[in-house]
C-alpha cells in the first residue's frame, strides 16, 4: 500500500468513505504516518494558504492606500507655530 500517495488523497479529501476510514483506523494504530500526516497537513494548509491569498483584504488594503494618496488628511498647520522658539531671547 503506497501510504504516502494515499495519505495525501485522504488529507486532500479526495478518497471514498472506506478508504478514509481505513487511512483514518491506521493512522491510530501507527505513530509514524500519524507523524506523517500531521506533516503532509501542516504542508497542505501552508501550500493551500499560498495559493489562495485573501483578495478581499487585499483589495480592501488597496482602497485604504488610494485612499491615502487620493485624499490626504487634513493637516492643523497650528502645530508648527506653537513648537517654535520665542524671539528676542
Ligand atoms: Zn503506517
Amino acid at each position: 500500500m503506497q501510504v504516502a500517495r494515499v495519505l495525501q488523497s485522504y488529507l486532500d479529501g479526495e478518497t471514498d468513505e472506506a478508504t478514509a476510514r481505513r487511512v483514518a483506523a491506521h493512522l491510530k494504530d501507527c505513530r509514524r504516518c500519524g507523524l506523517e500526516a500531521s506533516v503532509y497537513r501542516e504542508i497542505h494548509n501552508a501550500l493551500g494558504r499560498r495559493v489562495e491569498p485573501d483578495a478581499a483584504a487585499v483589495a480592501r488594503l488597496r482602497t485604504f492606500g488610494e485612499s491615502l494618496v487620493n485624499d490626504p488628511p487634513a493637516g492643523d498647520d497650528g502645530e508648527e507655530r506653537n513648537a517654535s522658539p520665542p524671539a528676542g531671547a
